[in-house]
């Protein structure tokens, strides 16, 4: 599926409908430059799940957790790169079966950081955001 938004509450929008038919276990990788809205969809999602607190990027860190009815892991391996050969484990604690995950910057994942608690997790849906001029974006979820 393919659509537009044409500002941050349309993708904010946009994530809550993808965040209807996600479960414990499930992650979703969201891809997409600086600024395309991959926070700005997750926070979406996680408000049509429930969440309450801030969500914002977890720049300074490699994920944060929200609490929700069903716990939420928000993910972004920016600088996995670095880090994922020296801390094997260091996803463990966010890719769980008891969790619903979000995860920007999903390339490292793909490049085979993967954590040995995988086999409990799944990937439900790979969102990808693309800049179409001034507030317009193209979101395309497979
Ligand atoms: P990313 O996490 O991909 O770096 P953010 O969600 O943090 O991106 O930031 C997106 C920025 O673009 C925000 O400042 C947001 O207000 C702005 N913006 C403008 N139009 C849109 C849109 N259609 N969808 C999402 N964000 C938009
Ligand atoms: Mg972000």
């Amino acid at each position: 599926m393919t659509e537009r938004t044409s500002g941050p509450a349309e993708t904010e929008a946009l994530g809550a409908r993808i965040a209807l038919g996600l479960g414990a276990g499930d992650i979703v990788l969201v891809a997409g430059d600086l600024g395309a809205g991959k926070t700005t969809l997750i926070r979406g999602a996680c408000r049509a799940l429930g969440v309450t607190e801030p969500v914002t990027s977890p720049t300074f860190t490699i994920g944060q957790r929200y609490q929700a009815p069903t716990p939420i892991s928000h993910l972004d391996l920016y600088r996995l790169g670095e880090l994922g050969a020296e801390e094997p484990g260091l996803l463990d604690d966010y890719l769980t079966g008891g969790a619903i995950a979000f995860v920007e910057w999903p390339g490292a994942l793909e490049r085979g950081f993967t954590p040995p608690a995988l086999e409990d997790v799944r990937v439900a849906a790979r969102v990808e955001l693309r800049h179409r001029g001034g507030d317009e974006r193209e979101v395309t979820v497979t």
